[in-house]
Formats: structure tokens, sequence, C-alpha cells
């Protein structure tokens, strides 16, 4: 085993969990054995909480241009770690050093964006009626918990954490038990850029300590990152106790690809969506929709495909278990009719025989009936769906039930609106692979990826993560006047 047993993180220390559940860590990388992961209880949950609720008075009432300035050292920090903390996410979650250097720089723009919450969050002062004042401010909600995917196990973490603190709230983060080491090192950098005891904590675990979170009546609101099944099951019971919850799914995000479409700058963007971190991205092309004769284009999106080489310039897919699934996908639509243009099943990677990796794959004349079209794959893999018009494409787009992503190809302006305003998703590119809104602009989807109202970052997570309390004052001394009484 590469490192120590993983523990839990309360009150400013690491300390075992008192359950005796584990979970081995496996590296997808070489399938090495990193570290155990302690599966926690409602007791390891509970003394989280504890100490959370002790921290939050003082913390909630620390001016938030003090608060912040444990961000700008802790996005220092993370700028200065960068390769180490890279290797980790690399070493744990398979992605490609080069994609753990992007994640940890995301990591470091987000601590940056609550670096300005003070000059985002003013309340608003207005005379309401001759000697009436009415104020309004955002106040923090108390303790708050992050439950988070294995995709990106420093950047999405990085989505709540500067936020949610910055804004006055205490913290329970639940990495995901498939990646629990890097979240360990980001509580090293909090407690060294001076974040007070107890403010952030982390329990791990699986399912059960999820459970608990939803469960647990000292804890005020609840975010969630992962799959769709997961996130409706977070929703449902963190709501049904009343929480405020915030809970983002899984998606399956359609590229529309026309004749008039660059091909080259398309085939490169649309084969660094798929297959960027191994298409273990939320926002990863899954569906290509060929709209008329694209062929040409199809041509230079397979080349582009094969310039990508698993083990070099493409990691590894999470576990055995995904890539099996991935590439049971992959047989199921072959055998359904449809052609593999560029097969990415079972490649050799000299030097990580056990590692998990699936190669880059292009399935053309992919029906939107067959499950590959329909169902989150969540690896390297890009179905073509073919087309004659812009209507027919949108129509498919429509019908799946996500809606993170959605990206027109085309030179023709015109067209590419009448996309964007049609498109259901969250989030829209025009000759973008992958239409991420860059800080300060707010991440969300639509539709099944994502259950409550409003984003997880930028300006649209204050209102999540804060209420708003509006005063009304009095100062004019005459009585009699009956303006406010
Ligand atoms: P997942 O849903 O399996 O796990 C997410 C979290 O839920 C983990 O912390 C996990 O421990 C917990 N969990 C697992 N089973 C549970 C259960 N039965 N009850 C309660 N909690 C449970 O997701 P994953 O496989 O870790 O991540 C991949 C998924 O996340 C993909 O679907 C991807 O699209 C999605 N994702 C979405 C976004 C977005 O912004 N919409 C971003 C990143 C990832």
């Amino acid at each position: 085993m590469k490192y120590a047993a993983i523990q839990n993180y309360i009150n400013g220390q690491f300390i075992s969990s008192s359950s005796d559940r584990m979970l081995d860590v496996i590296s997808p990388v070489d399938g090495s054995h990193l570290s155990t992961v302690p599966l926690s209880n409602n007791q390891d949950l509970d003394a989280a909480v504890q100490a959370a609720k002790v921290a939050f008075p003082i913390w909630s009432r620390t001016p938030i241009k003090e608060r912040v300035q444990v961000f700008f050292r802790y996005k220092a920090l993370l700028e200065k770690n960068l390769k180490e903390l890279a290797l980790l996410v690399q070493e744990e979650n398979g992605k490609t050093y080069d994609e753990a250097v992007a994640e940890i720089e995301k990591g470091a723009e987000l601590s940056e964006f609550a670096c300005s919450l003070p000059q985002l969050i003013p309340g608003e002062v207005l005379e309401v009626s001759r000697g009436v004042e009415c104020r309004t401010e955002h106040v923090p909600l108390g303790v708050v918990a992050s439950i988070v995917p294995f995709n990106f196990p420093s950047m999405v973490p990085n989505w709540t954490i500067p936020n949610a603190i910055a804004l006055g709230n205490c913290m329970i983060i639940k990495p995901s038990e498939k990646v629990p080491l890097s979240v360990g090192r980001l509580a090293d950098l909090l407690q060294e850029a001076g974040l007070p005891a107890g403010v952030f904590n982390i329990v791990h675990g699986d399912g059960d300590v999820v459970n608990a979170i939803c469960d647990h009546p000292g804890i005020e609101a609840v975010s969630f990152v992962g799959s769709t099944k997961i996130a409706k099951l977070v929703y449902q019971r963190a709501t049904s106790t009343f929480k405020r919850c915030l809970a983002l799914g899984g998606a399956k995000n359609h590229l529309i690809v026309l004749p008039d479409a660059i091909p080259s700058m398309t085939a490169q963007n649309i084969t660094a969506s798929m297959a960027g971190c191994a298409g273990q991205r939320c926002m990863a092309a899954s569906a290509m929709v060929a709209v008329g004769p694209v062929d040409h284009i199809i041509e230079k999106l397979c080349e582009e495909a094969q310039k990508v080489v698993p083990g070099k310039n493409l990691g590894a897919v999470i576990n055995r278990a995904s890539k099996e699934r991935i590439e049971r996908y992959i047989t199921e639509a072959e055998s359904q009719g449809a052609k593999v243009l560029v097969d990415g099943r079972s490649p050799k990677v000299e030097g990580k025989e056990n590692g998990t990796y699936v190669g880059p794959t292009v399935i053309d004349y992919v029906r939107p009936d067959m499950a590959i079209a329909q169902e989150e794959i969540f690896g390297p893999v890009i179905s073509i769906m073919r087309t004659n018009t812009v209507d027919e494409a949108l129509a498919i787009e429509n019908a799946n039930p996500y809606g993170n992503a959605a990206s027109v190809f085309t030179q023709n302006g015109g067209m590419a609106r009448y996309v964007m305003d049609k498109a259901s998703a969250g989030m829209v590119g025009v000759n973008v692979g992958v239409p991420v809104p860059r800080e300060p602009f707010s991440f969300g989807g639509w539709n099944e990826s994502r259950f409550g109202v409003g984003d997880i970052t930028g300006k649209s997570s204050i209102e999540f993560w804060t209420k708003l309390k509006k005063s009304t004052t009095k100062w004019n001394p005459e009585a009699g006047i009956n303006w406010m009484s």
C-alpha cells in the first residue's frame, strides 16, 4: 500500500473512523494498491457536524473581507503545490498529468472567484418611506454538506469549498470513495491557509454516510454532484427533511455538426471533447448528430481520434467495471448494426497491463433508439447519428432526458443562433466542444442533469449558500404618523 490508511478530517485533525468497514483504493493507471478508505458511520458524521456547529458562530461572524483572505492564500498554495497535487489526481483518478494540472488550475480559479465575493454580495439599502429604511444582507446558512463524484477529485470539491466557506458556512465534504486522497491534501492546504479548525471537515464513505447526511438535523443544505440516479435519491431524501438541496446529475451531450463546419477545427474539438479525461466529464461529447453530407468531417474525426493513444495522451477509466461496461455498449451497438470506425476496445498499454484503459472509439450509423445513443457512457466514445435537417437533429437532442451541454459546429450565424435557442441544455456552445462557462459565469445543467434551483458555481451559488435577511428600521421621531406601525 503506497499511502497510509485514509482518515476522516474533523475539527482540524485527521482521525480514524469508528467504522470497521473499509474499501481498497486502487489506481486505474496500473492497478496498484494506493490505500484504504473508511466507510464512515453515523457516529463519525455526528462528530463532524458537532465540530462544524461549534466553529460556526465565530466563523460566520468573521467579516467576509477577512474570511476571503484564507482563499487568497489557499489559491497561492494550490499553485505552489500544483505538481504534487496533479500527480495525486493522476494516480487516483487515472487522467493524464496535463489534465490533472488543468484540474488544479481550475481549482485556483474557483478560489479566485471566492475572493471576489465581498465585491458581489453587498446588500441593498433604500429609504422606502420618510425616515424608514429597508436593507438586505446575505446571511450564511450554518453547517452545510458537499457530496462529490470521482471524475474530478480536486476541482469538483473546489466548486463548493471556497464559495460556501467564504460566505460564512462550515462544511462537511463526502469525497468519492473511489478517489479519496486529493481532498485530504486540500484540507492540509486550507489549514495552512489559516482556516480555523472545524470550519472544514471530511467524512469518507459510501451511500450509507450520504443517507446520514441527508437525514442529519444539524445540516442545513446539501450539494451533490454525481450520477442522475443518485442525484434523484439525494434530492428526494435531503428535501424530505426540509434541507436546501442542489443535486447535479449525469449527462448525454450532443454536438450538432453542419456540412459548412470547418473540418479540421471541428474534428479536433469533437475529439478533445469525447476523449478528454477519458470521456469521464459531465461535459464530454457523447453523441455527434450529423446533419446532411458531413463524411469529410467524419473522416477527419477518425484521423484525429487515432492520434489519441491510451497511456500517452489518453488516461484510464476509473476501474475494471467501468471499462467492461463501456466496451459492452460498443459491442452491443455493433451487433445492432452500428459501424465501428475507430475501435478502442481492449487496447494494449505497455507496462500498464493492469491499468483500465479504453481507446478512443468512433461509431457511425448509431440509431437514436440504441442504448449507446440514450445512456451516459462515461468513456472515450462518440456515437454518430445521421439526420437530414437541423430540426431532426434538434429533435434527437431535445428527446434525451439530460440537459447539461449541447454544441453546434457551423459557419452560419443564423443556424448557430437557432440551435442555441432550441437546444434543451443549460450550457450551449458554438464551435466549442466543451462549453463550460468559465468563472465568473456559473455552471449548471437543466432537466435530469440538475435537481434544485440555481447553479453550483459563480454568482448563482451565492443564493444557494446564503439566506437573505431583510431589515426595516424607522428613524423619524414624530408620533402618530402611520408609515410603519
Ligand atoms: P455517483 O453518483 O456514483 O457517486 C457520486 C457520489 O454519490 C459519491 O460520493 C458516492 O459515494 C455517492 N453515492 C454512490 N452511491 C450512492 C447511493 N446509493 N446513495 C447515496 N450516495 C451514493 O457518481 P460517480 O460515478 O462518482 O461520478 C460520475 C457521475 O457524476 C456521472 O454521471 C457524471 O455525469 C456525474 N457528474 C456530473 C457533473 C455535473 O456537473 N452535472 C459533474 C461531474 C460529474
